[in-house]
């Protein structure tokens, strides 16, 4: 038998981070999360070569006090809880501390954040999870953090990443979501130096859907606003003029999370049985508002699964919920059955 060994802190981070960083995409993931958590109004996303060569996020919430900032490369280390009963009530993104260490762990970063408080701003250096270099630095409130050379250390990770249109699609697509969950909050998204995306940032959900998916499909909307027992559900989902060969404009948020929910989108295909194709998919941009202590986000590191307490319950009524809507305005003169 061999001898058990206690592995040190950087091994342990760098498997971690296997969980929480995948691909580049997560990276950028974790910062948008991060960002909104401090309450920015405003984001701005930086990208080259797909993430893999560098990853900028940019902010203007509240920043870290310089006194902070090393703990917050380290693992477990969070202002968003401060024990296992704050998840009952947790409104943030974020809550695992995990995500700053991991990324740090297997990649080149650079830090500059600034709180209101204080006069001057902190940059930090973290290479592989080491903190080369710490000091003040002119700076505005808020937070810029520079990922470079993802997976110099993890040669094996760096090996599977995919090409750098790829990457970037990933990407993009993160980013659409991020944006839609967060109406309150412009998003500026540069990619190579060539502007992608801007979005408004005015709080109301149909102008970040115009700004990302066009006049078109925000045509074919129809609004839901409904409080039940379960949850309370706002937002748009589309009429029978459109629809999609697969989900992926199937916007689901719980509690601004958003989320790939078995429940939820079974609900969704059912309310649409006969009123688009058998086959095709429906589009919708929904948030529900859910009591927290009624759900579990706690499931996989990437918190893209929930568990909800009354999953029966929840799948009858919003299933009934988008079918009354569907059938209450939508359909007028277009209506087939498929079936
Ligand atoms: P979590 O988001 O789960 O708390 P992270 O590792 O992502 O863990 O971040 C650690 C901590 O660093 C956060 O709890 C927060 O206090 C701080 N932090 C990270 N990013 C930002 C940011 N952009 N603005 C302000 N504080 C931040
Ligand atoms: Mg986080």
């Amino acid at each position: 038998m061999n001898r058990i060994n206690i592995l040190d802190d950087l091994t342990i981070n760098k498997i971690a981070a296997g969980e929480v960083v995948e691909r580049p995409s997560s990276v950028v993931k974790e910062l948008i999360e991060n960002s909104v958590d401090a309450g920015s109004t405003k984001v701005v996303i930086d990208i080259q070569d797909g993430g893999k060569k560098l990853i900028r996020i940019t902010d203007n919430g509240c920043g870290i006090a310089s006194s902070e900032v090393d703990k917050s490369f380290l693992r477990h280390a969070t202002s968003k809880i401060k024990n296992i009963d704050d998840l009952y009530d947790l409104y943030s993104l974020g809550f695992r501390g995990e995500a700053l260490a991991s990324i740090s762990a297997v990649s080149k970063l650079e830090m500059i954040t600034k709180t209101k408080d204080e006069p001057i701003g902190t940059k930090v250096i973290v290479e592989g999870g080491h903190i080369i270099s710490k000091e003040p630095v002119g700076a505005h409130n808020g937070t810029t953090i520079i990922i470079k050379d993802i997976f110099f250390n993890t040669p094996a990770r760096q090996k599977f990443l995919k090409s750098t249109h790829a990457e970037t699609i990933n990407i993009s697509d993160l980013i659409n979501k991020l944006a839609i969950g967060n109406p309150h909050v412009q998003f500026k998204y540069v990619n190579n130096n060539k502007s992608m995306l801007t979005t408004p940032g005015d709080n109301k959900l149909l102008s970040v859907i115009r700004s990302i998916y066009g006049k078109e499909i925000c045509e074919n909307l129809i609004e839901v606003n409904y409080e039940c027992k379960y949850f309370k559900i706002s937002g748009y989902i589309g009429n029978n003029n459109i629809y999609r060969s697969n989900k992926n404009l199937q916007h689901v948020y719980i509690n601004k999370r958003f989320v790939k929910s078995k429940i939820v989108l079974d609900a969704i295909s059912e309310a649409y049985k006969g009123i688009i194709p058998i086959n095709k998919h429906s589009i919708c941009f929904i948030q529900l508002t859910i009591n927290p202590a009624n759900i579990d986000v706690n499931i996989h590191p990437t918190k893209l699964e929930v568990k909800f307490e009354n999953e029966k319950e929840m799948y009858i009524e919003l299933r009934d919920i988008l079918r009354k809507t569907l059938l209450s305005v939508s359909l007028i003169g277009k209506y087939e059955t498929y079936d």
